[in-house]
């Protein structure tokens, strides 16, 4: 097991179009200015939108991608021009990329074979990884006889078959149905808490790094937006590509002009009536006039039977019952603002609903930036 540490770490491809264009120093980068940590045996997801720079990121970690600037350490240790087999790490690619004429069994003892292990040892190896994965009566079987959620275990066992210091996995649940996904995810927690081996996994699919990771690190068009725990990331985003990115259905995000009112601020929204009370914590911040971005989660939004000084009344346009919770769209002017609730609820289409926000729960971002206006609470 090992710590890694990555330090204003750069990736510029190159293109071949450096003669041709002069570019700012942000741009062309795949990854700038990275810096963060994965402890000893800890679980980290990192997690963006395609094209972010989640697999470059990888890929300079286990040394198939050279570094433009910065360093990368593993357990300390300086590891920029280590070649990747003395990295000490274990991979799992999305692909399986399992040898189709191979057995299972001669799949996961290919490389320690290749090196010459002696063969108890590599039967000890084989014995030790394939119930951890649930891969021990497959041992026989070639790849073309097993399924895509098999597949990727045997994958997966070959990572971890010689104990490495640090385990990457790069989307390896993409390839994979909702449901076999969902107990995949599940065996790789499980066998992390057994392992405890220090563990990345590289994700677009925020439930993924939810669920599997310590720690998420979160990232936009190669950049860093935020590090936390799952629960920070969800409860106290750093700003609008976060609240957006995180939570499913995602964080409501509308547009929004504060207006000074006899009985104090109130978030007014373009073509609608509806008026709702700031909270009273952005009292500090608040000035007449001033746009921000109100950010509020489908379940902090609350329809109650009508009446009182707070909320305010808007049209149902859409509603769904997905059994185990139902989902309300109401439109608040030009915009569209989704409710989940667990209540066994109906509401028609059309109907006027009265709605109040969790105010502790609403956040609030400036439109230009995306960044998050903080309170002094
Ligand atoms: P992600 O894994 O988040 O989908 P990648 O790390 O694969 O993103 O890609 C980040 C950026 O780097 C993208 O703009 C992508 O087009 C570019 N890129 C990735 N690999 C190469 C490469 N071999 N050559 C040039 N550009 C690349």
């Amino acid at each position: 097991m090992a710590q890694l540490a990555l330090k204003n770490v750069y990736k510029r491809y190159d293109d071949g179009r450096k003669k041709l264009f002069r570019r700012k120093k942000e741009q062309g980068f795949a990854v700038s200015d990275l810096s963060f940590t994965c402890e000893d045996g800890e679980f980290v997801g990192i997690l963006g939108p395609s094209g972010c720079g989640k697999s470059t990121t990888l890929r300079m970690v286990a040394g198939l991608e050279q570094i433009t600037g910065g360093n990368i350490y593993i357990g300390g240790r300086r590891i920029n021009d280590l070649p990747p087999k003395d990295r000490n790490i274990g991979l799992a690619f999305e692909d399986y990329a399992l040898y189709p004429p191979l057995s299972v069994y001669e799949n996961l003892a290919f490389n320690m074979r290749a090196r010459k292990v002696p063969e108890d040892e590599i039967k000890k190896a084989v014995d030790y990884v394939a119930p951890l994965l649930k891969v021990d009566d497959l041992l026989e079987r070639k790849p073309t006889a097993l399924s895509g959620g098999q597949k990727q275990r045997v994958n997966i066992a070959r990572a971890i078959i010689r104990r490495p210091g640090l385990l990457l996995l790069d989307e390896p649940l993409s390839h994979l149905d909702g449901k076999m996904r969902q107990t995949l995810r599940q065996e790789i927690k499980r066998m992390h808490h057994e392992i405890k081996c220090t563990t990345i996994i590289v994700t677009h699919d925020q439930m993924e790094a939810m669920s599997l990771a310590d720690k998420i690190v979160i990232m936009k068009d190669g950049v860093l937006q935020q590090i936390g725990t799952p629960l920070e990331v969800y409860d106290d985003p750093a700003n609008e590509f976060v609240a957006g990115f995180i939570g499913e259905p995602p964080m409501n995000l509308m547009p929004s002009v504060i207006l000074k009112t006899e009985t104090g601020f109130q978030f007014s929204f373009g073509g609608s009536p509806l008026r709702i009370r700031v909270p009273r914590q952005y009292g500090p911040v608040a000035r007449d006039g001033m746009k921000v971005t109100l950010g509020v989660r489908p379940v902090d939004v609350l329809i109650t039977p009508g009446g009182g000084e707070q909320g305010a009344s808007a049209p149902v346009a859409v509603y769904e019952n997905l059994g185990d919770e139902r989902r309300v769209c109401v439109r608040v002017g030009d915009a569209l603002l989704n409710i989940t609730t667990t209540e066994d609820a109906y509401y028609e289409r059309g109907q006027i609903v009265h709605l109040t926000f969790h105010e502790e729960r609403t956040h609030l971002f400036d439109p230009e930036t995306g960044e998050r206006i903080r309170t002094s609470k």
